[in-house]
C-alpha cells in the first residue's frame, strides 16, 4: 500500500471495468478517502465497481496511529512494521469473501501482498499478481536469479545483463535489493519479505502488467516464453481522460496556471516520485542544477522528516527569490499526469518509478533520468538505450529507503544542468529524442483504443478467467 501501487491499481480496475467486469476494491479507509473523489466519479460514471473496506490494524506493530501507507510512515525503517500488520487483513478478508455476491472470479493483487494468494487458494479461485514493473525488469529479474552472475562481479563492474534482447550493461551497484541488499539493520526484514514475495509469486496464475505490446515487445514475448500467461494492458495513467482523474488527489493546480503561461515545450519537471527524500545538500545540488541550466521548471521537494532544514536553505539562500517566475516549487504532492501531459512541458526529471517512466512515455515527453532504489537503474536503461527517448544524470547506485545519509551526494548540480541541457537541446540529438517519445506516445494512445494491443490483451485475459471459472462450475 503506496501510491505507486494504489494508483495504477485503481487506473486498471476502472480498465477493467469499462470491459464490463464487475471489480471489487478491496482497500482501507485512509487509502479509500485518498481516492474518494475518483472512485465516486467512477462509480458515477455507471462502471460496475464495489469498494470493499477493511481496518488496517493499528495496534501493536509500532506504526504510528493512522498509518495505512507506505508515505504515512516516519521512516521507511517501518517497513517490516508495515508489511506484518498489512498481512493481517487476511482473516477479515476470507470473512468478508464469502459474502460477496457474484462471487469474484479471480483476485488481482499486488504481489507484495503476498498472503492474498492463501485467500485465492482457499476459495479455489486464481491469483493473478500485478507487481507494477515492466517486462524488461521481469525478465532482467528472471536471467539474473538463473545465472547469478551478479555474484562473479565487483560492486562497479559493468556486466552485460543476460539474456536480454538488446545488449545491455549494468553494474551490481544498481541492482534492485534483491540481488544488492543494503547493510542497515532493517534490510534484513525487508529481506525476509522479498524471499515471502518470490515464493509466493511462483505459483501466480498469471500476471498483468503496466506496459504495452508496441513498447517492450521483444522484452514481452521474451518474458511470456518463461510465465506464460502474462498479459500487458497499460498505459494505466491513460485511464483517465479528464483532469480532475489526471491530478490524482491534489487540488491545487496553480502551477497548471503558472504552465498555461509558458512556451510549449519550454519547461522541466522535476519529481522523484512519492517515496524518495533526498537529503537536504543532495536536494540542493538539483534545485541549483535546475536554475543553473536555465530553463524554467517546477520542482517537486518532499524532504520528509527533513522537510524544515530544506525549506530553511530555499529561504537563507534566497533561491526562490532569485528563481521567482521562472522556476515552481511544488511542497508535497504534485499532480503528475496533470503536469506532464501539459504542452509547457519539454522533459520529465525522474527517479524512473515505473509508473512515472509509464507515465512521461505516455505522453511523450523525454526524460532526465536519475534512478533511485529498486528496479529503477532497469527503468533507466529501458529509456535510455531501448525507447531512446532519455538521457541519464550519472547515477551510479541505488539509495536504499532510510538510509538516505549513507549515499552522500551522488549527483551534483553540473550533472543536472548538462543532462538538462542535453535534452532541452534543439539539435538533431535533441529532436531525434523528441521524436522518438512522440512515437511512443501514439503507441500508448492506440493500445488502449478499442482494438488495439491492450485493449484486446484485457479483453482476452477476462476471457482467459471466465473460461477458467465455468470449467470450474462444469468440474
Ligand atoms: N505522484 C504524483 N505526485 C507526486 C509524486 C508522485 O502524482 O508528487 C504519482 C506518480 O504520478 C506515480 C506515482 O505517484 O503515479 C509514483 O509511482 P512511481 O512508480 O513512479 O514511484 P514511487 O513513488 O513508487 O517511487
Amino acid at each position: 500500500m503506496c501510491p505507486g501501487h494504489l494508483i495504477p491499481m485503481m487506473n486498471m480496475a476502472k480498465l477493467i471495468a469499462k470491459h464490463s467486469a464487475t471489480v471489487t476494491i478491496v482497500i482501507t479507509p485512509r487509502n479509500a478517502a485518498r481516492f474518494g473523489g475518483f472512485l465516486h466519479r467512477a462509480v458515477a460514471s455507471g462502471l460496475s465497481i464495489r469498494i470493499l473496506q477493511l481496518q488496517f490494524p493499528t495496534t501493536g506493530y509500532g506504526l504510528p496511529e493512522g498509518c495505512e501507507n507506505l508515505d504515512d510512515l516516519p521512516t521507511l525503517k517501518l517497513t517490516k512494521n508495515f508489511f506484518d500488520a498489512s498481512a493481517k487483513l487476511q482473516e477479515p478478508l476470507e470473512e468478508v469473501f464469502e459474502e460477496l455476491n457474484p462471487r469474484p472470479s479471480c483476485i488481482i493483487s499486488d504481489k507484495t501482498l503476498s498472503w492474498t494468494a492463501d485467500v485465492a487458494r482457499k476459495f479455489e479461485i486464481p491469483w493473478v499478481i500485478f507487481d507494477g514493473m515492466s517486462c524488461f525488469t521481469r525478465l532482467a529479474t528472471h536471467n539474473l536469479l538463473d545465472s547469478k552472475i551478479h555474484e562473479q562481479v565487483g560492486d562497479f563492474d559493468p556486466f552485460w545483463l543476460p539474456g536480454l534482447p538488446d545488449k545491455i550493461t549494468i553494474t551490481r551497484s544498481q541492482l534492485p535489493g534483491m540481488f544488492n541488499p543494503g547493510k542497515g539493520a532493517h534490510e534484513k526484514g525487508i529481506n525476509i519479505i522479498r524471499e515471502k514475495i518470490r515464493a509466493a509469486e511462483l505459483g501466480a496464475y498469471g500476471i498483468v502488467i503496466n506496459s504495452f505490446e508496441e513498447l517492450e515487445k521483444r522484452y514481452i514475448d521474451e518474458y511470456r516464453k518463461v510465465k506464460g500467461k502474462v498479459w500487458c494492458i497499460g498505459p494505466f495513467s491513460q485511464a483517465n481522460k479528464n483532469d480532475i482523474d489526471k491530478a490524482s488527489m491534489v487540488n491545487n493546480h496553480e502551477c497548471i496556471t503558472w504552465l498555461d503561461c509558458q512556451k510549449p515545450g519550454s519547461v522541466v519537471y522535476a519529481c522523484l516520485g512519492s517515496l524518495t527524500r533526498l537529503t537536504p545538500p543532495q536536494f540542493i545540488e538539483l534545485a541549483l542544477g535546475l536554475e543553473k541550466s536555465k530553463f524554467p521548471f517546477i520542482l517537486v521537494e518532499k524532504g520528509g522528516s527533513r522537510t524544515e532544514e530544506i525549506e530553511k536553505w530555499l529561504k537563507e539562500d534566497g533561491f526562490e527569490e532569485r528563481v521567482k517566475g521562472r522556476g515552481v516549487l511544488i511542497h508535497g504532492w504534485a499532480p503528475q499526469v496533470l503536469i506532464l501531459s501539459h504542452p509547457s512541458v519539454g522533459a520529465f526529471l525522474t527517479h524512473c518509478g515505473w509508473n512515472s517512466t509509464i507515465e512521461g512515455i505516455s505522453v511523450g515527453v523525454p526524460m532526465i533520468t536519475w534512478p533511485q532504489f529498486s528496479e529503477q537503474f532497469f527503468n533507466e536503461r529501458l529509456v535510455v538505450e531501448v525507447v531512446r527517448s532519455g538521457v541519464g544524470v550519472g547515477a551510479k547506485s541505488v539509495r536504499y529507503l532510510g538510509e538516505e545519509d549513507a549515499a552522500g551526494i551522488q549527483v551534483k548540480r553540473e550533472d543536472v544542468c548538462k543532462a538538462v541541457k542535453v535534452v532541452m537541446d534543439e539539435g538533431i540529438e535533441g529532436k531525434e529524442r523528441r521524436e522518438k517519445a512522440q512515437y511512443f506516445r501514439e503507441m500508448a494512445e492506440k493500445a488502449l483504443e478499442e482494438g488495439g494491443s491492450s485493449w484486446l490483451n484485457l479483453k482476452l485475459f477476462i476471457e482467459d478467467i471466465m473460461l477458467h471459472t465455468n470449467k470450474d462450475m462444469a468440474g
